[in-house]
């Protein structure tokens, strides 16, 4: 394994700092270091405040990123220039960089979503094995069925969209079992690839404010969204008191 990434805290949680996360998890897949990468936002920052779980997952992943602009916002506010690396972007951007052969197991969404992503990624990287795309609506009996799957076949990197905790959970659960794998924990976005959910247009993302047009997008959110206020005033708060 090369050198970990230096580290700073927002909340008391880690994240990893870098211009550019992909050389890094490139090697990492070309090595076969196993690694967790939870792409930490706002709302998954205050949630580990509550759920003592998630906390200890976050801290004990290998690459953690500043995805959303309230954590790259509270880092700033440390002195820290680091810009925002959307778990998206990320995988996207890792793609093209990835050693011709690597296997790719997609886990997660809704039927027939992750396949429909698998079929555009190998027709458009055909040097890259989508080894396996299924949904995430299995129940806990299917569990072990996937696990040997997964043993079976050993991607060098697999993306689970579940949502945030559940994703965080069962990678964690799951990694001890594949010891030369890359996680990411990818939320929503096989909706996005598949082309089944619209990213926020580019205004929307350079202002910091994908939140508002997800909350467009998808209104029931509006309480989960509250953790955003939320957060803003325990980073202030935080940095008075320290
Ligand atoms: N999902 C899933 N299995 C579940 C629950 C959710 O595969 O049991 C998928 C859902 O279809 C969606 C993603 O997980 O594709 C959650 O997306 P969301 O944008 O809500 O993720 P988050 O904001 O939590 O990162």
């Amino acid at each position: 394994m090369t050198a970990p990434l230096p580290q700073s805290s927002v909340l008391g949680l880690p994240v990893h700092l870098s211009t550019d996360y992909v050389p890094w998890l490139v090697q990492q897949i070309a090595l076969g270091t196993q690694i967790h990468v939870v792409t930490l936002n706002a709302e998954m920052a205050m949630l580990a405040l509550q759920e003592k779980e998630l906390y200890e997952v976050i801290h004990q992943a290998g690459l953690v990123i500043p995805d959303g602009a309230g954590v790259v916002w509270a880092l700033g506010l440390k002195g820290e220039r680091v810009g925002r690396c959307p778990g998206i972007e990320l995988v996207e951007n890792l793609l093209p960089r990835l050693d011709p052969g690597t296997k790719i197991y997609l886990l997660g969404a809704g039927p027939g979503v992750a396949e429909q992503v698998a079929r555009q990624w190998q027709a458009r990287f055909p040097n890259l094995a989508l080894v396996e795309a299924r949904d995430g609506y299995f129940t806990a009996a299917d569990e072990p069925q996937i696990l040997s799957q997964l043993q079976c076949l050993q991607p060098g990197l697999v993306l689970v969209g579940l949502g945030v905790p559940k994703q965080e959970y069962l990678i964690h659960r799951w990694q001890e079992h594949l010891p030369h794998t890359v996680w990411v924990g990818v939320g929503g976005s096989f909706d996005v690839w598949s082309g089944t959910k619209e990213r926020a247009p580019e205004w929307f993302r350079r202002n910091s404010l994908e939140w508002l047009y997800r909350l467009y997008q998808e209104p029931y959110r509006w309480r989960r969204m509250l953790a955003l206020p939320r957060f803003a005033l325990q980073v202030l708060r935080q940095g008075i008191i320290s």
